[in-house]
């Protein structure tokens, strides 16, 4: 028997939970926290102007609204010229904690998904020179469009196989799950220093190089290996 929801005297509705789907069911999983990893890919951080040997990876965040399900389109947002695609495997946990060992970091994920850290590249650029924050570079309205998730019990925790994105069919960026500098239970590890990590957080775990800009009109479609393959128009 489900117990009654208990009232509470709000001074309006609470907005929904956002949530993902989970594949090959109709449960689906709530959306705690969004954490993305930076520069995780070595290609990546060199196109971007930076030396991976020199700047481990670094986390920001973006918020758990700005999840974009797989079958509505990105729409191409304001105050941009420059929107950049970044094809990410996305991890998520199902349960949390502080100070996480490695040894048993694995635990802690519930599935996979394959999704987009959407970027707007040019006000990222000038809140990078300004020493400002990204959030209006990362944090965007339906920055972060996501696949279906992948239980771990389906997909296993894939570490190798290819990465990448096409726009209208065409090869943009290409990497290998084997390349991240940073694997999934050291981020979760690190993370979990940083931050009390919490079931229904979810990690975008970062990009290869061939970041690029989309258009009106464009269709991403992004592949991780072994996870899944995704679809999103431009609108
Ligand atoms: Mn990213």
């Amino acid at each position: 028997m489900n117990e009654m929801p208990q009232l509470k005297n709000y001074v309006f509705n609470p907005a929904p939970v956002p949530t993902l789907a989970v594949s090959g069911s109709d449960a689906q999983f709530p959306i705690h926290r969004i954490y993305c990893v930076g520069r995780n890919f070595a290609d990546h951080a060199i196109e971007m102007g930076h030396d991976p040997n020199k700047e481990p990876p670094f986390f920001f965040q973006k918020n758990p609204d700005t999840i974009v399900p797989l079958g509505q389109d990105f729409p191409y947002p304001s105050e941009t010229k420059d929107v950049h695609h970044e094809i990410e495997l996305v991890v998520a946990l199902h349960k949390g904690g502080v100070n996480i060992p490695l040894e048993n970091a694995l635990d802690h994920v519930y599935g996979y998904a394959v999704g987009l850290d959407m970027t707007r590249r040019d006000l990222q650029g000038e809140a990078k020179k300004l020493g400002r924050p990204w959030e209006t570079g990362k944090a965007f309205e339906a920055s972060a469009p996501c696949g279906p998730l992948h239980p771990v019990s389906k997909v296993g925790h894939p570490t190798d196989g290819a990465v990448w994105l096409k726009v209208n069919g065409e090869m943009r960026q290409s990497g290998d799950l084997n390349q991240m500098i940073w694997k999934v239970p050291e981020m979760i590890s690190y993370l979990s220093r940083l931050f009390e990590l919490k079931a229904g957080d979810l990690i975008f775990a970062g990009t290869p190089a061939g970041v690029g800009a989309v258009v009106k009109g464009d269709e991403m479609v992004g592949h991780v290996a072994g996870v899944d393959e995704i679809r999103f128009r431009v609108a």
